[in-house]
């Protein structure tokens, strides 16, 4: 059969849907581009917010009326805490949750023969062990994802992930050891470690291991790849970490530090687990081990609560952290958790506005780390070409251009920085 694929949400649905496209690859089934041609789309769907929601189940539709031989068959976030609202739509042939993608891929297959099939998602929340899967990706990427970790049992406010997701599970060390060692022998050059909340990885492993236990193994076992790291919590930046990982060269100095709001009352009411104090801290050893490095982070504006002086609280607190890019998101009320019953939500012309001024202030921040690099030398993985350049990221991930008519892609060369250009930077190969 011919399938297409479509993910919505986050990166590590990404990743799912490569390794359900690895398994049905492997039963000899073609992953297309082209809607048209296809004989099954899966839709992998995403439920963070209530927008989630709706964009997942409009795509949905969409497709099951604009193509109407294909079979629709939908997996992820909102299947799994709602499969009865997909079940219901007209076209749908296969609903799956967050967990057993390999039986997914089995269902998947039969339905070359039946029109329909069934599949019970489970407790989320009962799951105990890690499902593991083909890592990398099918498209001649330069960047695998990995994914070490999923679960989450932080019971953030806003966040409905960990009944979609179950508590946190670990991959053990030996299994990330022999799955990146398949990565490593086919053509990618980066490998992005992934998960819902990788802070977390290795407490429910015997013995216990940590991040920075599993990526100092990395690091020094595949010294040809670079690894960046996926979203982290404050928490996990100590001088232990630190001191364990400073000496590596392949791990890339991008950190990516959810801070979600910069006032401590906005935070408590969050229910996240540290306060501005903590999360300095954090950046400050960052930028002590990691020398140029780049901390970008996440945030919400406008949640339940949120006064005046609380989002200039916020606003002061990013300019003291200089994040080199920011990704500010104003706050979507998600129903089935807490923050969707407090008092006092803000309403969307706000929420709008402050995301605008917060943004202003991101841009500046931006610019002024992208100045920074100026004069500087990077190590920049070439991805892709356009009008004439190539370009591709720093380690830092700063993106860069350069004028080549040499084919570029896949490879790691040294580019001394001349001027700010496009969204990123321009420079010359020296290399
Ligand atoms: S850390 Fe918080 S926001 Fe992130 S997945 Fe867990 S509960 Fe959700």
């Amino acid at each position: 059969m011919n399938i297409a694929f479509h993910t919505l949400g986050c990166k590590v649905n990404q990743f799912e849907t490569q390794a359900l496209e690895i398994l049905l690859s492997q039963k000899n089934h073609t992953v297309t581009d082209d809607l048209s041609t296809a004989d099954v789309i899966v839709v992998n769907t995403c439920t963070v917010t209530s927008v989630s929601d709706q964009k997942s189940r409009r795509i949905i539709r969409h497709f099951a009326k604009t193509y109407p031989n294909a079979k629709i068959a939908v997996c992820g976030c909102l299947s799994q805490l709602n499969p009865e609202s997909i079940r219901e739509i007209p076209g749908v042939a296969l609903v799956s949750g967050t967990s057993d993608k390999h039986t997914f891929a089995d269902k998947i297959d039969a339905l070359s023969s039946v029109n329909t099939e069934s599949f019970t998602p489970d407790k989320p929340l009962s799951r105990r062990s890690f499902e593991q899967l083909p890592a990398g990706g099918l498209h001649g990427h330069t960047r695998a994802m990995l994914k070490i970790e999923d679960g989450c049992c932080n019971f953030c406010s806003y966040c409905i992930i960990p009944y979609s997701r179950g508590s946190v599970r670990s991959m053990p060390m030996a299994d990330i050891l022999a799955e990146c060692k398949k990565i490593s022998v086919q053509a990618y050059r980066e490998v992005v470690i992934t998960g819902i909340e990788i802070s977390s990885y290795g407490r429910d492993l015997s013995p216990r291991a940590s991040l920075e236990d599993a990526v100092a193994m990395l690091c020094s076992e595949f010294p040809s790849i670079r690894f960046r790291l996926g979203s982290i919590e404050p928490r996990t930046i100590t001088e232990t970490f630190c001191e364990k990982l400073k000496s590596f060269t392949n791990l890339c100095p991008h950190f990516h530090l959810s801070m979600q709001s910069g006032c401590d009352e906005t935070l408590a009411r969050m229910n996240r687990k540290y306060d501005t104090e903590r999360f300095f801290e954090s950046i400050s050893l960052l930028r002590r081990y990691f020398e140029n490095c780049a901390i970008t982070t996440d945030m919400i504006v406008g949640f339940p609560g949120e006064t005046e002086d609380e989002f200039s609280k916020t606003l002061d607190f990013i300019e003291k952290c200089a994040f080199s890019s920011m990704h500010i998101f104003p706050y979507s009320k998600r129903n089935g958790t807490p923050a969707a019953k407090m008092p006092d939500q803000i309403t969307k012309a706000e929420k709008s506005s402050r995301a605008k001024r917060a943004s202003e202030i991101a841009k500046a921040l931006s610019e002024n780390y992208l100045k920074e690099q100026l004069g500087r030398t990077l190590s920049v993985l070439f991805e892709e070409v356009c009008d004439g350049f190539w370009s591709g990221h720093a380690m830092n991930y700063s993106r860069i251009y350069v004028k080549s008519e040499e084919n570029l892609k896949n490879k790691t060369l040294d580019v001394y920085v001349t001027s700010l250009f496009r969204d990123g930077l321009c420079g010359e190969i020296v290399s």
